[in-house]
């Protein structure tokens, strides 16, 4: 349980995130990296961009995998190398182009033929040379909420796999391109590693392919998607990064040389974050008790968004428990952290937690409703 004497003074809604945590997270990644030959991660900034926890996995030595310019340059604010920064996205503007070209990040994924022609010309322009991967669409599926799917033929992104060897000429017939390597991202929060083993089968099907072809791949990028225990944040702080690695290492038939890139965001920062928010009022109404807090969605928009439930504790009182709605103070129906929470009894001034919110948590608030942005703490 967490100690509600630290949180003393401080003024909520706020995004408590756990120091040691995140250091044991990213040693236990660095750990089974070390295990495996050229593997490297690019932290998914996207699920958490707070420049002081940035620091902390810069210092341990990552890369990131940026989906806009705003977060290359956010990046490079946190001191990240640029040829540890590897850009995807669907909809890349021409300023963001132009920002990873001055900054000589490490590679663009990039996901259209048309975007392949803008990147050529832009670089051209710079007398640059811009390293290219190519986001294949593996059309897997992924056992999560279809939100967070991304790697089906339905989904926006990516390259079909029919159309990679066009995308690998016009690549290579490009003169200011250099085709590095394939880009695969499935989805987000999985757990069931047989969805990996599925695009560990893919990826095989179609280097072999290429190979027949004579065009071979220095990078592999596999993307992210490893997902937390959202139901036991205090049972297991860690995801099981051994099993995670050792899928893709039986899973993929790896060329000579060839460098894995991985690209996990919320399995490093999801379970070091919870956002504490204080009791405002108990309303007992005729046929539900609600729990009327001072952080709402615009705080923390996953269970709003994606129906997603994140563990809630009243961390002030010991009584014993009572059922209740856990709610925000926003004008909206769907402003509900959980219905039916069992709690030890709750009373204006408690303090709750609402865990594992350390990704997709604070880098979604909005000011909606006029509400003032949550401050987050490293501690
Ligand atoms: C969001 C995203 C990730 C990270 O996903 P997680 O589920 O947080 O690990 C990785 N790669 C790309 C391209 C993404 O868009």
């Amino acid at each position: 349980m967490m100690d509600v004497k630290k949180f003393e003074g401080i003024e909520t809604p706020f995004y408590y995130y756990d120091k040691a945590l995140l250091q044991e997270t990213l040693a236990a990644i660095k750990a089974e990296l070390s295990k495996h030959e050229g593997y490297h991660l690019h932290y998914a900034i996207k699920a958490n961009a707070n420049i002081d926890v940035l620091r902390v996995i810069q210092q341990a030595g990552f890369g990131v995998d940026a989906v806009s310019g705003g977060e290359i340059q956010r990046a490079l604010d946190a001191g990240f190398a640029a040829d540890k920064i590897v850009y995807a996205g669907v909809g890349k503007a021409d300023w963001e182009i132009n920002l990873g070209l001055d900054a000589g990040i490490f590679c663009f994924n990039v996901e259209s033929l048309e975007e392949l022609g803008i990147i050529n010309e832009l670089a051209a322009a710079k007398g640059k040379t811009a390293r290219v991967c190519f986001r294949i669409n593996p059309n897997v599926g992924a056992h999560t909420h279809a939100n967070i799917t991304t790697g089906l033929a339905e989904n926006k992104f990516g390259i079909a796999m029919d159309d990679m060897e066009t995308a690998i000429k016009a690549a290579l017939e490009k003169k200011n391109i250099e085709f590095i390597g394939l880009h695969f991202h499935i989805g987000s929060q999985i757990l069931e590693m047989g969805d990996f083993e599925g695009l560990c089968r893919r990826i095989n099907e179609l280097q072999d392919r290429l190979e027949a072809q004579g065009i071979t791949v220095k990078n592999l990028n596999v993307g992210g998607g490893l997902g937390i225990a959202y139901d036991d944040p205090d049972g297991k702080p860690i995801p099981d990064f051994k099993k995670y690695f050792d899928t893709y290492t039986a899973g993929l038939q790896l060329r000579q040389g060839q460098q894995m890139h991985f690209e996990l965001g919320r399995a490093v920062v999801g379970q070091m974050g919870s956002l504490i928010t204080k009791v405002l009022y108990v309303k007992h109404a005729q046929v539900k008790q609600f729990c009327i807090v001072d952080a709402g969605m615009s705080d923390l928009i996953r269970p709003a968004l994606y129906g997603a439930h994140h563990v809630i504790q009243n961390i002030t009182s010991q009584e014993p428990q009572e059922k209740y709605d856990v709610v925000g103070p926003i004008c909206e129906s769907s402003d509900v952290f959980g219905k039916d929470e069992m709690l030890p009894a709750c009373h204006r001034g408690d303090l709750i937690a609402l865990r594992s919110a350390g990704a997709y948590g604070e880098i979604m608030a909005c000011q909606y409703n006029c509400r003032k942005l949550p401050k987050a703490y490293l501690m």
